[in-house]
């Protein structure tokens, strides 16, 4: 993990430019991984198969995580279908237009052809080189903050990377999977993924189609679906140690973290945090959120960035969000802090018209999509959904616990049912059937609490219910 801690001497600069009284260091560090997890690992599938649409799409949102499908632009994959699959979350990248023996020349025409097809917000930002061939690396970085050779120990490199990531962003491994990989069974992908966990480092997988599934181009090395199926039910289980995400999210998160200075101050109990980097290039703008912790020694926070909420949580003496470098100054105030607190007349104002009013709940959601989420089980998802839906009624009489007047319901955009403003009350979700699907505690924020099928939930917090859907 980078430990940066705020030099004393600038504390004191700190005091004389800003006159803001005492003012006082604070160590603030950023997490090698996103959500302090131990390692990361990022699915990649090749050639554009129809079965990636059918088939994989709905296994990674069984389990809430996001893959990289790099397209060939020539075989006129299922544009729409990948949309679709853009639209949730996951990286839609290339593998060149015409998947001849060496990409060279295609670099920045299959980017710009993608890019005319699909919509998403980081753009094309990787490449996967048809048959492992790698073409004009400057014209790759040019375009891309990634280029992906096959195995690593192919080329006498590791298969796996650090927490440094590779050496070259023009050659980053990702392992065969199936009939001709290396990894064909669960326990073979489970096997690499407690390797990153213990090394703090990356893995990648490179698969093609699926056994028995419709693969159209995307015929070699078939690898069986239900080994990956297994693997991501082990990284669910084990998701506080291992960061699933796509490869091109996960480039972005390391750049940052090795280019961001992250330094914290307090005056009384307001804690100011910034976050920056100078990382320029005319490929992506850096602005996947890191995930950070503060010191801290209150019992509940509110976290904001350029005056926007954030998602966090206090644990074991230190508070943690997320937050995204060069987006502005990051607040931390306690409960009674100087600055603004759950407590506060801002809460206390939109209180009012919360249960009803569908202009306050866009409001939340809104702070919500420009926050982020590596506290729940969802491994993406950050800052990404910049809208969410709110579906939430609430007609009872309003409860005689004020501090309850601004809970707020409402589904996330990556469809999860968001629970705001809910400090120390209990949660309780409840589906169709009343059957009790998620039991959990108030943070004070927005925190996702529950995804699943789709359908009627009752959401019950303290003595108040909401009814919302999926
Ligand atoms: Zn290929």
């Amino acid at each position: 993990m980078e430990f940066k801690t705020f030099p004393k001497a600038m504390a004191i600069t700190a005091v004389v430019t800003f006159g803001v009284g005492l003012s006082f260091a604070q160590d603030v560090e950023i997490a090698t991984w996103s959500g302090f997890r131990k390692g990361a690992a990022s699915f990649t599938f090749d050639d554009g198969a129809p079965s990636h649409v059918t088939d994989a799409g709905p296994m990674f949102k069984k389990y809430g995580y996001k893959a990289t499908f790099n397209l060939v632009v020539n075989w006129n994959p299922n544009w729409s279908g990948f949309q679709g699959l853009a639209d949730e979350g996951h990286e839609i990248a290339s593998h060149s237009n015409t998947h001849g023996n060496n990409m060279s020349g295609e670099e920045a025409s299959s980017k710009n052809a993608i890019k005319g097809k699909i919509n998403q917000k980081y753009g094309i930002i990787t490449v996967a080189y048809p048959n492992c061939n790698v073409p004009n690396e400057s014209a790759v970085l040019q375009n891309y903050i990634v280029g992906r050779i096959c195995n690593g120990s192919w080329k006498g490199m590791g298969d796996e990377m650090g927490k440094d990531g590779p050496s070259n962003w023009a050659q980053v491994p990702a392992t065969m999977t199936g009939a001709e990989g290396q990894l064909k069974s669960t326990n073979d992908f489970t096997g690499r993924m407690q390797k990153v966990i213990q090394s703090n480092g990356w893995a990648a997988f490179l698969t093609h189609g699926f056994q028995g599934k419709q693969n159209g181009n995307a015929n070699y090395s078939p690898t069986d679906i239900n080994a990956i199926d297994g693997a991501l039910k082990w990284a669910q289980q084990n998701d506080k140690d291992i960061w699933v995400a796509p490869m091109g999210h996960v480039a972005m998160y390391l750049k940052e973290r090795k280019a961001s200075k992250a330094q914290a101050s307090s005056s009384g109990s307001t804690i100011t945090v910034q976050l920056t980097h100078n990382i320029k290039d005319n490929v992506s703008n850096y602005d996947y959120p890191l995930s950070l912790r503060v010191k801290y020694s209150g019992s509940t926070a509110n976290v904001t960035q350029a005056g926007a909420k954030l998602e966090s949580k206090i644990d074991g003496g230190y508070v943690y969000f997320d937050a995204v470098p060069n987006a502005g100054e990051i607040v931390i105030a306690g409960e009674g802090g100087s600055g603004p607190s759950p407590e506060s007349s801002a809460s206390v104002k939109s209180s009012a018209s919360v249960p009803t009013s569908s202009a306050t709940v866009e409001k939340s959601s809104n702070s919500f999509g420009r926050s982020s989420n590596s506290f729940g089980r969802s491994s993406n998802s950050f800052g990404r959904s910049s809208s969410s839906t709110a579906i939430t009624s609430s007609t009872e009489a309003l409860p005689e616990d004020p501090s309850l007047l601004s809970v707020a319901v409402f589904r996330s955009s990556d469809n999860y049912i968001v629970v705001a403003n809910a400090q120390g009350k209990p949660i309780t979700v409840f589906n169709s059937l009343g059957h009790v699907v998620r039991t959990t505690r108030g943070l004070g924020c927005q925190q996702k609490v529950y995804t699943g099928a789709k359908g009627m939930y009752i959401v019950k917090v303290g003595s108040r219910t909401f009814k919302t859907s999926l």
